[in-house]
């Protein structure tokens, strides 16, 4: 696609994408709730979003990057009744729940740098804004959309939704959601109807995090931190809301509800406060989804140095990001060992790859153009632009990485020869392979690992070559191709040449 294109969930389809104000994008994505390590969900999110961040950034566009920090008001079971994550996970550890959400935010920030994700230009607490949840709140109880019960304020869904249509994000109907909701019923006789959600929740004696307000001693629903605080340093109408798809209902249903309840957009509006919505599948691992009650949950932390029972071994914070790329953001990642481990030899082959590009001079040579070469090389960039213009797709792009990496071990292997693509071709397409790895998908090579490891291959490399040729020199060609053929099982192919042995990896 010539322009970007993106799928957006609130319409079910696939826009191009126009912002509000150009040059200037505003994007808002649910941050996460920090009460705990962050997980594979959690890197999955942040690395799709920092995609979009990355990509919008190299298309010119000026992004204000808004990611919240959620450090009150999430109830467990996502529900209006209930402990507080923090505060349970705080009585656990014996700590202040804002001890607890420090060390949550500074364990999720340690990771998602260790993951290359940059970070957000505002990182808000929830915390942080009590008074404007508050302001937001007595809006709309004003428009009419809310009302006190003991203390507590509640979203009031069926009055929302004679103005507006409670649901449309996630194509529920009213009958749906009640229908899901009974289960719940019990113990919420404050609300009117079952699907009425907390705006503000009167605090019980022993719950610590609290605040003063107009109706009780208490703290914010969960939902209406990100109303507020998107409003505050986006507007009340920006580009892109972003999140998993786990927060879509009722979570992402409720912030349309809020913003058009308390701005009073006009009803029916195509786009709300924000004109795309955007949400990243979830990752299963071998089909099951992840969770702590399955038993399955893997904290980021225990990827990196493989201290998990489900782990054969660790993996690198490169691994991890290469994996989650290798999947559109929309389509469920199933994670297992087993991919894991291929991710981590496709990286290193396109790292392999990589700094024989670096050391390809094709200057001083005859040139003798191989269309097939040109060609690839040439139409590298319109592909890979087309393949993000396409809703991010880091699938395709990736895929056609490798597509070349069969040319650049060619080129690279006829060194001192003749060099079969135009320099200028090659050397706009060196350029640009360099932007897509690290600008846009924000891959990094571990320079000193990286040249190490190599280093310390090649000497492994030489010294198998060195015995093969002994093998052979004394007619042992069992011991030479046992050599050669246990290579080629490990994906290293041998060439035997005039001047001696050249060794690649396979395509
Ligand atoms: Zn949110």
């Amino acid at each position: 696609m010539d322009t970007l294109h993106v799928y957006n969930s609130l319409t079910r389809r696939k826009e191009e994408f126009v912002p509000l104000h150009p040059p200037m994008v505003g994007m808002y994505v649910c941050g996460p709730t920090v009460y705990g390590n962050a997980h594979l969900g959690h890197a999955r999110s942040a690395i799709s979003f920092d995609i979009v961040f990355r990509y919008l950034s190299a298309q010119g566009y000026r992004v204000r990057y808004v990611r919240n920090i959620t450090d009150v008001g999430h109830l467990v079971n996502d529900g209006d009744e209930g402990d507080s994550k923090i505060e349970k996970q705080a009585r656990l550890e014996q700590l202040e729940p804002m001890e607890v959400a420090q060390h949550y935010t500074n364990t999720y920030i340690e990771d998602m740098t260790a993951l290359n994700i940059r970070r957000p230009s505002i990182e808000p607490r929830a915390t942080g804004h009590i008074p404007e949840q508050i302001e937001a709140i007595q809006k709309i109880i004003e428009n009419g959309y809310a009302y006190v019960s003991e203390g507590s304020v509640y979203f009031d869904v069926q009055s929302y939704n004679k103005d507006f249509t409670y649901g449309k994000l996630s194509g529920r109907d009213l009958d749906n959601i009640l229908a899901e909701s009974r289960e719940d019923l019990e113990g919420q006789s404050e609300k009117r109807h079952p699907a009425d959600f907390a705006l503000w929740k009167k605090a019980s004696p022993s719950h610590i995090m609290r605040w003063r307000s107009p109706w009780s001693e208490g703290f914010p629903g969960w939902h209406i931190e990100c109303t507020a605080m998107s409003t505050k340093y986006l507007g009340t109408k920006y580009d892109i809301h972003g999140g998993g798809m786990d927060l879509l209902f009722p979570h992402h249903e409720a912030e349309i509800a809020q913003s058009n309840a308390c701005n009073c957009h006009e009803p029916e509006s195509l786009h709300d406060e924000a004109r795309y919505w955007l949400h990243n599948n979830m990752i299963t691992y071998e089909g099951q989804k992840m969770g702590k009650s399955l038993g399955n949950a893997i904290d980021l932390r225990q990827f990196f140095t493989g201290h998990h029972r489900l782990l054969e071994k660790a993996y690198a914070p490169m691994t991890i990001r290469f994996f989650v790329l290798q999947g559109h953001y929309r389509s469920t990642l199933d994670f297992s060992n087993t991919a894991l481990m291929a991710s981590e030899k496709a990286l290193s082959r396109m790292a392999d790859a990589i700094k024989r590009l670096d050391g390809i001079d094709p200057h001083g040579k005859a040139i003798a153009v191989q269309a097939d070469f040109e060609e690839n090389l040439g139409s590298f960039v319109k592909d890979v632009t087309f393949a993000m213009n396409d809703d991010f797709n880091t699938a395709r792009v990736i895929a056609r990485m490798f597509d070349t990496l069969s040319v650049i071990n060619q080129l690279y292997k006829a060194e001192g020869n003749t060099f079969a693509v135009q320099p200028d071709t090659f050397l706009e397409f060196r350029r640009q392979f360099h932007v897509v790895f690290s600008d846009w998908l924000g891959l990094e090579l571990d320079a000193e690992d990286g040249e190490s490891k190599q280093e310390t291959l090649d000497g492994v490399m030489k010294l198998l070559l060195n015995l093969r040729l002994d093998a052979r020199k004394n007619k042992n060609w069992a011991q030479a191709d046992q050599i050669r053929d246990q290579l080629v099982k490990m994906g290293i192919k041998l060439e035997d040449t005039a001047s001696g042995t050249d060794w690649y990896w396979e395509q």
